[in-house]
């Protein structure tokens, strides 16, 4: 009898692991032991239809369902805003900055300032196309690194924008003469160096950079001049470090500037490094030009026209 008991179970167990065995589960919840939530897992109790095997299974967390959020604090031109958003089903709150900056506007495009519609700050849209088809590299308003910003410099300074040829001379030429002419290096100084240079230039140095630049008639105009350092290099990094305006790569371009007795100063537009060269030497020249608008000589707004490349 005891040994038909322990046969028979030993054949139930056999069946009962053959059909457990081959059972197509079919699992249904049975309930939950964690539920999930936005941020942290769940985990819940899975039951075989068939066979009654039981299991459970990680539930993954549900993320925040955040609404489209709301401005708490506008931003302004100089200091960030806030967005906060909430989320609609555990009501947690994130927030969000709103980056600060201007309302950049270019009221029918002039040569090159862009004014904020908002705290109407001004700035510089270099390489725009200058009235003369060249190359607008500097705006004497728009340089707020001294003299008062609510001021026109343009007043101080004569002229407004210094705008570059469109190409380079197609010849290179020596700097000029030897000899101490008070040339100097200082943005605004290009014109007076140049007239200097070719005052004082004798006849064997006629054919010299500065004197290429006068009789230089791009655009119709005849107002070029060779720049001063300071200018050469305003033109290195408001054009050639832009990508605008055709110069030779890895050239070394003449200054106005004289540094000793029989040396120049000039530039490297590869690099941007500034150096003194010999006045014999031969180099590339870019002619440049100041100019202002008619209107600005009465402190009226400026004519706006041309437009940004
Ligand atoms: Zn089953
Ligand atoms: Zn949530
Ligand atoms: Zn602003």
């Amino acid at each position: 009898m005891k040994k038909l008991f322990l046969f028979s179970f030993l054949i139930l167990c056999l069946v009962h692991g053959a059909f457990a065995a081959s059972c197509n589960h079919s699992f249904i919840t049975d309930g939950y032991i964690k539920e999930a939530d936005c941020e942290n897992f769940g985990l819940r109790r899975l039951k075989c239809q068939i066979c009654g095997e039981m299991k459970n299974e990680v539930i993954r967390a549900l993320g925040h369902l955040w609404d489209s959020g709301t401005v708490t604090k506008n931003e302004t031109c100089t200091e960030n805003g806030i967005k906060t958003f909430k989320c609609t089903r555990c009501g947690k709150i994130k927030i969000e900055a709103i980056p600060s900056g201007h309302k950049w506007e270019t009221k029918g495009g002039n040569y090159t300032a862009l004014i904020c519609s908002v705290c109407g700050s001004r700035k510089t849209g270099y390489g725009a196309k200058g009235p003369v088809g060249g190359y607008i590299f500097y705006d004497c308003d728009a340089d707020n690194t001294s003299g008062n910003k609510d001021r026109l410099r343009s007043v101080e300074c004569g002229w407004r924008y210094l705008e570059a040829a469109p190409e380079d001379l197609p010849e290179t030429y020596a700097w000029g003469d030897d000899g101490s002419f008070g040339t100097k290096t200082g943005i605004g100084e290009g014109r007076n160096n140049t007239n200097i240079i070719v005052n004082n230039a004798s006849n064997k140095r006629k054919d010299n950079a500065a004197m290429a630049c006068v009789m230089y008639a791009g655009g119709g105009y005849s107002d070029w001049f060779l720049p001063s350092l300071d200018e050469l290099n305003l033109m290195y990094e408001n054009l050639k470090e832009k990508g605008v305006g055709n110069f030779h790569q890895d050239a070394w371009y003449w200054s106005g500037s004289e540094n000793s007795n029989n040396n120049a100063w000039y530039q490297n537009f590869g690099n941007g490094r500034q150096n003194n060269n010999n006045r014999n030497n031969n180099n590339y020249v870019r002619p440049v030009r100041d100019f202002r608008l008619a209107c600005e000589l009465s402190l009226s707004f400026m004519i706006w026209e041309g437009s940004f490349v």
